[in-house]
């Protein structure tokens, strides 16, 4: 049953490939993005979508609460070499990231533990929990990039996004 699943999403995949190159896409050659994001994996944020981009514009960054751990740095130095000047670090609502480090879930470490860290002090509540972390994140690749970083928040049920500071 869950193999089907599996086949079928894959299939949906596959027709999407098709359906992508039967529009003619835009495809850039050269890879000069301007801005870089950090942000989380959750399916439901899509950074292209909701700052209406055009391809080749973002160099994003992804994993499951916005960490900027040693692989995420690198990857903006490498955004950085590329000539982005621009860094957003992008937390959002109904975050499971961070609902699972305010609720101190195990096996998840690399994710909880930074959270934590960036909790320390601040509200259990979820939303008010997301954006310090994206805040603390922002404040702290300011200072290891040395480039402007700037702190946003999306809202899952609104798709507005709010920029903190
Ligand atoms: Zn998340």
């Amino acid at each position: 049953m869950e193999e089907a699943r599996q086949h079928s999403a894959l299939e949906e995949l596959r027709a999407g490939n098709a359906r992508f190159l039967a529009s003619e896409p835009d495809l850039p050659e050269a890879h000069r993005p301007q801005v870089a994001v950090l942000t989380c994996a959750d399916a439901r944020l899509d950074p292209y979508r909701i700052f209406d981009a055009k391809p080749g514009q973002l160099f994003i960054v992804r994993n499951a609460g916005n960490i900027a751990d040693e692989l995420a740095m690198a990857s903006l130095r490498f955004a950085r070499s590329l000539g982005v000047e621009e860094v957003v670090v992008l937390g959002h609502s109904d975050c499971g990231a961070v609902q699972a480090a305010l609720n101190g879930v195990d096996g998840f470490d690399p994710i909880t533990t930074p959270i934590q860290t960036h909790l320390s002090g601040t509200s259990q509540d979820l939303t008010e929990a997301a954006a310090a972390h994206a805040q603390a994140t922002a404040g702290r690749l300011r200072e290891r990039l040395g480039v402007p970083v700037q702190a946003a928040f999306y809202r899952v049920e609104e798709g507005s996004v709010q920029w903190l500071d």
